[in-house]
């Protein structure tokens, strides 16, 4: 980053609902369907018909609102933004203008270091989506998939309170896991369920005001996003620094090339002829309302992720991992709420490496692949010395393919119970030193891997079984 330069980004993200129909009919909301087999007279804009809003659109949309914070407007209102597109075929989108369903809102982002930076969410609106314009090899035309149309989303838009890419990545890293957490959307980017408009723009350090800004519109991955911004940075950077000034324009991020692309110099909202939609009315939503969907919103990841560091001393990495992911997050909490005396360190480690290798392998979700009674029964039985790690791991892949016996009757079945008994230990220790003294007057001579060589060789003894750091102290006392 320069030290001349602050970056100033502000990041709007449209983020698909996972309602079961779609925002003004009862067309299935659904990805991945038969080309144009989910659109109907209304979601494609024959004249003549009329929409009806969805309910689940403004509760979902209240619940990211409140989980963010925003103030909700018990009356907001549904306006037509004019614009031709060839996917959207009634040549307006329905959106919301000037009162938005939600408002004046925040959200905490979690940096290195533990350290946590506000942004402002300016508001968060419900508006439907266009539908896909296919470019096929088959013919040399573009065809249209309406099937997307009237997809409900909503826009969260947010201050330019972000001021370097770790920032712009925790911000778009906590609103997919709000998603997610709030169950509103499957965020999944692959599909274009999340896609991002990225507004940069630079001002010298002395500078208050901001400088002007360029928009990149429809980024569709998150690394997209945050090349794009480093990109914009460094390319206003070198217009200021050769005299020049930054024209507003919209721009595209080109991912082959690796650059921003001017498309058009940047559209004011008055080009849009926003105008109340004449066909619905005003949206109200009761205080009863309000506090029901509050009530249901959970302990957010991002403040998750803190309780994680503050309370359970954990890496911020392992922390912000686990809190971002509900079903990680929940296999956490309940696998210690089962045994609050153990090792959360080795809880997370286990769910980040061996369950995650696990998760990634089949098709099954976290808690499918382990209940917490069995993870917690795991670690428990390692802590204290009962099995080894590598015997836990074993029993671990057993119950993954059949989990129809318990955990007691596999330590049996497969004799993987350790020997943790000192005094059986010891006699056996004692033993395998009296074979091994030149082994001894090695280790004694400073040859250190001749310590390994008598551990080896009491675990051999002990078919694997012995318990290595009993068997470790249990040498050192005796050499
Ligand atoms: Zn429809």
């Amino acid at each position: 980053m320069s030290n001349k330069y602050d970056l100033v980004v502000g990041l709007e993200i449209h983020a698909e609902l996972s309602t079961n129909s779609k925002i003004y009919c009862s067309c299935k909301n659904e990805f991945g369907l038969e080309v144009n087999s989910v659109c109907c007279p209304v979601c494609t804009g024959m004249p003549g018909t009329l929409p009806t809003l969805n309910k689940k659109v403004v509760e979902y949309a209240i619940k990211m609102g409140l989980a963010t914070n925003c103030k909700i407007n018990q009356i907001s209102k549904q306006d037509r933004k004019n614009y031709f597109y060839p996917d959207l075929p009634k040549a307006y989108q329905i959106s919301q203008s000037d009162i938005p369903l939600c408002e004046n809102g925040y959200l905490d982002i979690l940096l290195e270091n533990s350290k946590t930076k506000r942004i402002g969410i300016t508001r968060i609106h419900i508006e439907e989506d266009a539908g896909k314009l296919l470019k096929t090899d088959k013919f040399d035309v573009t065809l249209i998939d309406f099937n997307r149309c009237g997809v409900p989303l909503i826009e969260i838009v947010s201050e330019p309170d972000i001021r370097s890419i770790e920032e712009a990545k925790a911000y778009l890293e906590t609103i997919k896991s709000y998603l997610t957490y709030l169950n509103i959307s499957d965020a999944k980017m692959q599909e274009g369920s999340i896609r991002c408009d990225v507004n940069v723009s630079v001002k010298p350090k002395s500078e208050k005001n901001l400088g002007t800004r360029c928009e990149m519109k429809n980024v569709n991955t998150f690394s997209g996003a945050l090349k794009a911004i480093e990109y914009e940075y460094q390319r206003q950077i070198d217009i200021l620094e050769s005299g020049g000034t930054i024209k507003q324009e919209t721009r595209k991020w080109d991912e082959k090339s690796s650059k921003t692309i001017a498309i058009r110099s940047k559209e004011n909202a008055q080009d849009y002829r926003y105008f109340p939609e004449p066909d619905l009315r005003n949206i109200s939503v009761d205080d009863k309302t309000i506090q029901k969907i509050f009530s249901e919103i959970p302990e957010m990841p991002n403040h998750k992720a803190i309780r994680y560091i503050n309370n359970f001393k954990l890496p911020q990495a392992d922390a912000k991992l686990i809190a971002n992911h509900i079903q990680r997050a929940t296999l956490f909490e309940k696998t210690y709420e089962l045994n609050k005396n153990l090792d959360v360190k080795m809880i997370a480690n286990w769910i980040l490496t061996t369950i995650s290798e696990q998760v990634n392998k089949t098709s099954k979700n976290y808690l499918e692949v382990i209940t917490p009674e069995n993870l917690s029964k795991i670690i428990s039985y390692i802590q204290n010395g009962h099995i080894s790690t590598s015997s836990g791991k074993k029993i671990f892949k057993q119950i993954v393919s059949d989990n129809s016996k318990s955990i007691d009757q596999l330590i049996k079945d497969l004799g993987l119970e350790q020997i943790s008994n000192a005094d059986e230990l010891e006699n056996i220790v004692i033993k395998v030193l009296k074979e091994n003294e030149k082994s001894i007057n090695d280790y004694k001579n400073g040859k250190t891997n001749a310590f390994g060589y008598l551990v080896g060789q009491c675990m051999k003894a002990t078919k694997g079984k012995g318990n290595p750091s009993i068997i470790k102290d249990t040498i050192k006392k005796h050499i």
